[in-house]
């Protein structure tokens, strides 16, 4: 192997290893990211079950159709301002980010409670 051509392979792995290397760089920043996400949604999951201990512990009986037709105003406000902040209230989605649009069920359920 002449001396040329060793050194085009040597320069060729160097091209490599800094394509590798790169590659190395973006898979660990998605995977930064992803762990940022999960945490974040532990965190919200976190928050939203608290929220929803606190609002079940307000009503005497377990049944939620029940639940729906008697809550105090702490726990009203609680859900209002959880609505507010973009999450669903309602029986039928309860908890799940309601995406800018407003919810029926949601409405229906705050009226219900006013
Ligand atoms: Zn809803």
């Amino acid at each position: 192997m002449g001396k040329r051509k060793i050194f085009d392979q040597v320069s060729d792995m160097e091209k490599q290893i800094g394509e590798l290397y790169e590659q190395l760089g973006d898979l660990k920043e998605q995977l930064s990211n992803l762990l940022e996400e999960n945490h974040r949604l532990a965190m919200e999951n976190h928050h939203i079950r608290k929220r929803l201990n606190s609002t079940e512990e307000h009503s005497d009986s377990g049944e939620n159709d029940k639940a729906t037709t008697d809550i105090p105003s702490e726990g009203y406000d609680n859900l209002a301002r959880l609505y507010e902040e973009g999450f669903h209230i309602c029986n039928v989605h309860y908890g799940s980010p309601r995406e800018e649009e407003d919810c029926l069920f949601c409405l229906l359920f705050l009226n219900k409670t006013k």
